[in-house]
Parts: structure tokens; sequence; C-alpha cells
């Protein structure tokens, strides 16, 4: 999943009911919801093979990641709540994964998901309602900075998922390099 876990971020700050000044930073949930891909993009750019998610997406690798990113934004944030919601976000990344793509459960062991993402169409058929309905749960909270509940953000969103889903149509999705010597 891609842009959907910016909706999925968006959210859960929108259902933060907490008082206004208590209430988790948004960067902070998106990084969170982020986070298993950034250490990906980390694994690909340094070429190194990371196969199917087995480093940034299996269940021991984002378990260490939620506890990581947790402690930081509460040392941040100081707020228990917000530590814990932002350790939930990063395990909450895996479930829409399985059915985007296909993941390692753990390293070496078995590997699962629908992988719809060979299908681009019906990737951005599944990712279109998330990014929608987290942009307008954040956007009806009265949400500032409003340029990031504004129309042109949700543009922007679906038009890198639709980026997205027709280069891997049309390109294929082919497993890094550095998983191929
Ligand atoms: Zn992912």
């Amino acid at each position: 999943m891609i842009a959907g876990h910016v909706g999925i971020a968006a959210g859960a700050r929108a259902l933060d009911r907490r008082e206004a000044d208590l209430r988790a930073p948004l960067l902070w949930l998106l990084a969170a919801s982020a986070a298993p891909d950034v250490l990906d993009a980390a694994f690909a750019l340094g070429q190194y093979c990371n196969p199917a998610g087995a480093f940034s997406h299996s269940l021991p690798a984002a378990g260490i990641l939620a506890a990581i990113v947790g402690v930081a934004a509460f040392l941040h944030t100081r707020s228990a709540a917000t530590a814990l919601l932002v350790a939930a976000l990063v395990m909450l990344h895996l479930p829409p994964d399985y059915v985007t793509g296909r993941k390692a459960l753990w390293s070496g062991g078995p590997v699962i998901g629908l992988y719809i993402y060979r299908w681009g169409w019906l990737d951005f058929l599944v990712e279109l309602p998330i990014v929608v309905a987290g942009w307008w749960m954040l956007r009806r909270t009265k949400y500032t900075p409003r340029w990031a509940v504004s129309g042109l953000m949700l543009v922007a969103l679906l038009t890198v998922q639709a980026a997205f889903d027709i280069s891997s149509q049309v390109n294929g999705t082919r497993a890094p390099r550095s998983c191929t010597r």
C-alpha cells in the first residue's frame, strides 16, 4: 500500500479526540504509518537485499520498529498514549500490505499476501477510498494547517498513487536488483 498509509494516519489523527494540545502530532502518525516503507527504501538505496520485506515488514522487524518509533515519539511528546498510538500505527502498516503486496511473516518464514499490485487499477480502487476517507475525516475536524487537508493535497496523493499503479502496470513490480545476485 502506498497513499493508503497516509489516509490511515490522517484517519487516526481525526479519531484522536483528546484535548487539542494533547493530540498526537500528524507528523508522528505519518512517520509511524510509513516507517516500514522508509526502512525498505533505505535498504534499497543501500543496495541491501530485503527479501519480501523480511527486515522491514516481517512481524519481528515491525515490532522492533514500532518500539523504536514509539519510544522516540514518547521522548518528543512525553505522552504515553501518543507513543502507544504511534507504535500501533507501525503495526497497522502490515495488514493493508498483505492485501496489496506479499510480505514475509518473519525472516525465512512464509510469504503471504494477495499482491494486487499486479493489477494497477485494482490497487488504485482499493487505496482510493482509504485516502479519501482519511482526508475527509481529518478535514471535518477543522484540522490546521488547512493546506494539509486541502483539495490540492487530496489530488496530489491520488496522483502519486496513480503514477505508482500505472508504472507497476507498465513495468511490472520487480525485486530490487540487490536481491537478484
Ligand atoms: Zn509497506
